[in-house]
């Protein structure tokens, strides 16, 4: 049996203690890198060959008709969610932020009085 040090804000509950997590976004952005970089990415943690997978586990959470893919860590548990953008969804992406910015300066009593 090996001790585990698990970071309180990070911990899963003990029932999901196998469950898959993404890696920490430092991790991720590793990831991205060597992606970048043209490598095989290996595992930030482990360093084990990460595993694509044909999906995503966050496919509900992707814009539109962007699509992607996990490469993952067996061992750790780890998974890299990629993207693949479209044209579509990056201008949606780009109009949530627009509709984010508008509606944060609507809630900042911004409100413009309509004279017409
Ligand atoms: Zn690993």
């Amino acid at each position: 049996m090996t001790a585990t040090h698990v970071n309180p804000r990070t911990a899963a509950p003990r029932r999901a203690r196998a469950a898959w997590r993404s890696f920490e976004p430092r991790d991720g952005r590793e990831v991205d890198l060597q992606l970048r970089e043209g490598s095989d990415p290996c595992c930030p943690c482990c360093g084990e060959l990460l595993e694509a997978r044909p999906h995503t586990r966050m496919a509900r959470y992707l814009p539109l008709d962007a699509s992607g893919y996990d490469l993952e860590c067996r061992g750790c548990r780890r998974f890299r969610c990629v993207v693949r953008h479209t044209v579509r969804s990056l201008r949606l992406l780009r109009m949530r932020r627009l509709a984010a910015a508008v509606r944060a300066m609507g809630e900042t009593g911004g409100a413009v009085r309509a004279t017409a």
